[in-house]
């Protein structure tokens, strides 16, 4: 069976429709984009080509449904119907991972992690939504105040090709969850597990308008849904260029934005270090969707009298890695696009300077026909090289060695991103102070990502961007404080 007939048999909603007030519409423009299998490049299926006037009709039914039923729930009712899509959601694991990994190129375990990260999200903000409130506030005698937590009203949310499911679960189901109505633009390379998130919504029994889904270039749905003036909130996840345009769209209509951007994570082993546990972490944090994660972990920092021994490691675990269809479920699968499998080799060519330490290749011939980028280890790069700057978001990682503590600090801290850091020691104190000094939005010790926990709120400083999703630290984001003063003399 080819890649689209395979998704055929997978997929029980039209993929060539919007998904605007509760049913499935012809794009207005009547144009289509075509998708291909990332592990093949042969063709699987048509997404709308949605413009100005979907989205206007997008926005239009959000608004309305704010003034008509979801407007009225109750924080209960909300999490009970949370519930029921997450339930959904989780009973169709299988399917939807599939679905991924034919459109995105993702190794099928790591598309059944995602799946089961988006219902887990809806398990945790369904639990959550009846949880958080208000406070009253001590004032003067003869004063009662209070605050109120409120929906910003319609969240527009643009997210990446690289985790579809698991960003729709920490922005989508987190804005659900406060009572916005949502419109979704999901990447054009990466959108068929948003709009079964659609379907899923509309069985579930979200009522009309609640979510929208319009597919799209970024530089047109994308662009039009970041001015629009009825959005009242823009959660963005994806490159540093496109999420500074947001920022300035969303602007000038004063509205307040989440951008969760990219980074270029260390982790940071010191000779105390269990190396052995450190090894599995350092090389998942790299390669896991072909190094196309905003956390991953691609500066690897060691200090120096155990340097050898962890590049001898590594090499050795890299040797053993398999790349292939994703279907088929290797360790690497191949980049999302021909684009960005140029975009990582480009980078690569500006390693030639550098030690390669390891020469794989694919298994077979046949591969050839999808974007897949051979996994690269670079040794003893120096922390200014553009490898161990810019963030390439592919399978690349580059080993730094450090001399102690103070040089580790400034190499970590010494890019423009702060998204996440590892430290991996056994001493308490250095554990402390390390944590503190920093530039990161999250920070593991002697772990790393801690299995994506949803309950752990994330972001980053600098050009990583601002806001927090994930934990109940989304939920104040995605609401707005109203504060009520009594006097009743
Ligand atoms: P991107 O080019 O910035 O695209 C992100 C989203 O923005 C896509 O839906 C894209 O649509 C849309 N877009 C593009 N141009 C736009 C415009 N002018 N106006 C409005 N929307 C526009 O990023 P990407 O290449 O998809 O993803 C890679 C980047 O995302 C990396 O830098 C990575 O670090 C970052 N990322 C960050 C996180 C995080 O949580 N911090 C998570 C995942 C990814 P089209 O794709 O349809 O063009
Ligand atoms: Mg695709």
């Amino acid at each position: 069976m080819n890649s689209q007939e395979l998704l055929k048999e997978l997929i029980w909603f039209d993929t060539t429709k919007c998904f605007i007030d509760g049913a499935w519409e012809k794009p207005v423009s009547k144009k289509y984009i075509e998708l291909f299998d990332p592990s093949n490049n042969s063709p699987i299926c048509k997404i709308p080509r949605s413009n100005k006037s979907d989205v206007n009709l997008a926005v239009q039914a959000a608004q309305n449904s704010l003034s008509s039923n979801w407007g009225s729930f109750s924080s209960l009712e909300r999490g009970r119907i949370l519930n029921k899509i997450g339930l959904l959601v989780q009973d169709k694991i299988d399917r939807l991972a599939k679905i991924e990994s034919l459109d995105v190129g993702k190794p099928l375990t790591q598309s059944k992690a995602d799946a089961s990260a988006l219902a887990r999200y809806l398990e945790f903000y369904s639990g959550a939504v009846d949880k958080i409130h208000g406070e009253t506030i001590p004032y003067q005698n003869g004063y009662t105040v209070y605050t109120l937590r409120e929906p910003h009203g319609v969240t527009g949310h643009i997210i990446p090709w690289n985790y579809p499911m698991q960003i729709i679960g920490r922005s989508v189901v987190g804005a659900l969850a406060m009572g916005n109505a949502v419109v979704l633009k999901p990447s054009e390379d990466a959108c068929i597990t948003a709009l079964a998130f659609g379907e899923i919504c509309r069985e579930a029994g979200l009522p009309k308008g609640v979510i929208n889904i319009v597919p799209g270039y970024g530089n047109e749905a994308g662009e039009y849904l970041s001015n629009h003036p009825g959005i009242n909130h823009i959660s963005f996840t994806g490159s540093v260029e496109v999420g500074s345009k947001i920022q300035q769209n969303a602007s000038k209509n004063i509205v307040p934005v989440t951008l969760e951007l990219g980074g270029k994570s260390p982790q940071i082993l010191f000779e105390d270090a269990d190396i052995k546990k450190a090894i599995p972490f350092l090389l998942k944090a790299g390669l896991q969707n072909a190094g196309q994660t905003c956390s991953a972990s691609s500066r690897i920092l060691v200090q120096d009298s155990i340097y050898s021994k962890v590049e001898n490691l590594l090499v050795k675990e890299y040797k053993n890695l398999s790349i292939g269809p994703a279907i088929q479920d290797y360790d690497l699968g191949p980049l999302i696009s021909k684009k960005q499998a140029e975009r990582v080799k480009k980078y690569l060519s500006l390693g030639e300077d550098l030690k390669q330490l390891v020469k794989l290749s694919l298994e077979n011939n046949e591969f050839e026909k999808g974007n897949f980028v051979l996994p690269s280890l670079f040794g003893n790069v120096q922390p200014d090289h553009v490898l161990a700057q810019e963030e390439i978001f592919g399978p690349v990682q580059v080993l730094i060695p450090f001399k102690d503590e103070e040089e580790a600090i400034r190499i970590a801290n010494g890019t423009k991103f702060g998204l996440v850091a590892g430290i991996w020691t056994k001493d308490g104190s250095r554990q402390m102070r390390m944590a503190k000094q920093l530039k990161a939005g999250q920070v593991f010790i002697n772990n790393y990502g801690a299995g994506g926990g949803v309950e752990l709120p994330f972001g980053g400083v600098g050009h990583s961007g601002f806001g927090r999703e994930k934990g109940f630290e989304a939920l104040k984001g995605f609401s707005v404080i109203k504060t009520v003063a009594v006097n009743h003399g």
